[in-house]
C-alpha cells in the first residue's frame, strides 16, 4: 500500500537513463567519441535509432517524424549506413557485440527491405557474437511481413507501443489502434520467435479513469505480455509543441495520478508480475525479471535492462552513447547528421565526461533506482541527511549504518530518493517531470 505524500513529490526529477542526465550535456572536445569507441573493448551493445512514425502521437517527446516522406527516410537511411561503417572502422579487434537495439520513433515504419539492408549492413561491418536483438514496434505499422522479418532476422525481444486500449483515450492523445490489432500483432510476434514481450501503458492520460487502467492492465494480463512498462504522461507543452494538442483540463490531477500508479502496481504483482524498478513489471520467466532477483538489473539509455555490458554505441540522429568515462549524444539535427555522417564524420559533439565524483553518485543512483539499496558514503550521507529526513521519517526508506533501503511504500519516490544524490540538479529542474 502507497501513501500519497504530495510535499515529496513537488519537484520535477529526472528518469535517470544516465547520470550525469543528458540535461546536463555540454560541448565535447574533438574527438572524444572516436577515441571512446577505439577504446571500447569487450562485450559492446548497439542501438539504432529510426526516427520515423507512420503518425505522430500527440503526446510524443521523441525526436521523429512521418515516414510518409521518403527522401527524407532515404537519405537518413543512407546517413545511417556510412555511421555504421564508421563506427564499425574504429573498433578494437577485441570488442564483441552482443546486443543489438532497434529503437525511435517506430523501427517498423521503414520499408521492411530498407530494415533488412540495416540488418545486413550490422552483419557486414561488426564483428557480431550471437547478439541479442530486440525492437521497438507501432502496433498500427505492424504486418504480417514484418512477423516474418522477426523470425529471419532472429529477434527475440520486441516491445509494442500499447499506451492504452481504452478507444475515448487514444482519441484524445492522436493514436487510435483497435484491441483486434493489437492481438494480430501479438500473435505475429509470437510466431515470429518473440519470447520476452513487452507492452508499454500509461496513466495520466485525457479522460482516463482507474476504470480505463484496469481494463488496459486486463488486457494487457490475457494477451500474455512478457513485460509491462507503465509510465505516468508527462504534460510539458512548453517542451514539446505537439502536446498542445491535449486538453490539459481532461488531464487527471496529482493525487489521481498517484492512485493510478499505486493501482497498477497492485495489480500487476497480484497478476503474477514482479516489480522491475520504479516502472517496469515481469512475468518471472522473463530475463528482467531473473536480473532483478540476481541483482543484476542496471539502468541505460533503454531504461531498466537486464544488459551487463558498460559500453552501448547509439547510433542515429539524437543517439546518445554510454561510455564508463563518456556520455556523448549525436547531433538531434537530421540535416546536420546526415550531412556530417555523409563525410564519414560521427556527429556526437555534445555530452560529458563522466568525473570519478560522476560515477560515484551515478552508482548510487542505479543501485537505488535497480536494486532499491545502495551503499552511501559517509560525504554523501552528509550532504543529503537534512533532505533525506523526511523520506526516513515517513518510513518510504531506511538507514542502516552506510546502506540505504529504499522500502516498499517508498517505491513512488524511488527517483526523487536518488535525486538527493544528483549535484547537477538545482540548474535544470524544469526540463524534468513529476516522479509519478
Ligand atoms: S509511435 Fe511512438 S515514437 Fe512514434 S509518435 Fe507515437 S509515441 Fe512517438
Amino acid at each position: 500500500m502507497w501513501n500519497y505524500h504530495p510535499e515529496l513529490l513537488a519537484s520535477a526529477v529526472p528518469r535517470y537513463t544516465s547520470y550525469p542526465t543528458a540535461a546536463d550535456f555540454g560541448p565535447l572536445d574533438g574527438g572524444a567519441i572516436e577515441r571512446a569507441i577505439a577504446g571500447a573493448e569487450g562485450d559492446i551493445s548497439l542501438y539504432l535509432h529510426i526516427p520515423f512514425c507512420e503518425k505522430i502521437c500527440y503526446y510524443c517527446g521523441c525526436n521523429t517524424g512521418a515516414s510518409g516522406k521518403r527522401t527524407r527516410v532515404e537519405t537518413y537511411l543512407a546517413a545511417l549506413h556510412q555511421e555504421l561503417a564508421t563506427v564499425a572502422s574504429l573498433l578494437p579487434e577485441n570488442a564483441r557485440v552482443r546486443r543489438i537495439a532497434f529503437g525511435g520513433g517506430s523501427p517498423n515504419a521503414i520499408e521492411p527491405a530498407e530494415f533488412l539492408a540495416l540488418v545486413d549492413a550490422l552483419h557486414a561491418h561488426f564483428p557480431l557474437f550471437a547478439p541479442e536483438w530486440s525492437i521497438e514496434l507501432d502496433p498500427r505499422s505492424l504486418t504480417a511481413e514484418w512477423g516474418r522479418i522477426i523470425a529471419d532476422v532472429g529477434i527475440t525481444r520486441a516491445s509494442m507501443g500499447v499506451q492504452t486500449f481504452a478507444a475515448h483515450c487514444q482519441k484524445a492523445i492522436g493514436r487510435e489502434q483497435s484491441l483486434s490489432m493489437i492481438c494480430r500483432g501479438t500473435e505475429w510476434l509470437r510466431a515470429g520467435g518473440i519470447t520476452s514481450l513487452n507492452f508499454d501503458l500509461m496513466y495520466g492520460l485525457p479522460h482516463q479513469s482507474e476504470a480505463d487502467l484496469e481494463d488496459s492492465l486486463e488486457y494487457t494480463r490475457k494477451l500474455g505480455a512478457d513485460r509491462v512498462a507503465v509510465f505516468g504522461y508527462a504534460h510539458v507543452p512548453h517542451l514539446v509543441p505537439r502536446q498542445t494538442m491535449i486538453p490539459e483540463d481532461a488531464l487527471p490531477g496529482s493525487a489521481a495520478r498517484f492512485t493510478m500508479a499505486a493501482f497498477a502496481h497492485e495489480f500487476l504483482t497480484a497478476n503474477g508480475y514482479d516489480a522491475i524498478g520504479f516502472d517496469h513489471f515481469a512475468l518471472p520467466h522473463d530475463p528482467m525479471a531473473r536480473a532483478t532477483r540476481e541483482g543484476a538489473l542496471r539502468r541505460n539509455f533503454q531504461g531498466f535492462t537486464d544488459d551487463p555490458a558498460d559500453v552501448l554505441i547509439g547510433m542515429g540522429a539524437t543517439a546518445i552513447s554510454g561510455f564508463p568515462g563518456l556520455l556523448a549524444q549525436n547531433d538531434k539535427h537530421n540535416g546536420r547528421y546526415r550531412a556530417l555522417s555523409a563525410q564519414g564524420k560521427l556527429s556526437a559533439s555534445h555530452g560529458i565526461v563522466r568525473s570519478p565524483e560522476d560515477r560515484l553518485r551515478g552508482g548510487v543512483i542505479e543501485a537505488l533506482l535497480c536494486r532499491g539499496e545502495a551503499q552511501v558514503s559517509p560525504c554523501l550521507l552528509a550532504e543529503v541527511q537534512e533532505r533525506l529526513a523526511p523520506f526516513l521519517a515517513r518510513s518510504l526508506a531506511r538507514l542502516d549504518g552506510d546502506r540505504l533501503t529504499i522500502l516498499p511504500g517508498g517505491l513512488p519516490y524511488a527517483r526523487v530518493i536518488a535525486s538527493l544524490f544528483d549535484s547537477y540538479r538545482a540548474v535544470t529542474q524544469r526540463k524534468f517531470s513529476s516522479a509519478i
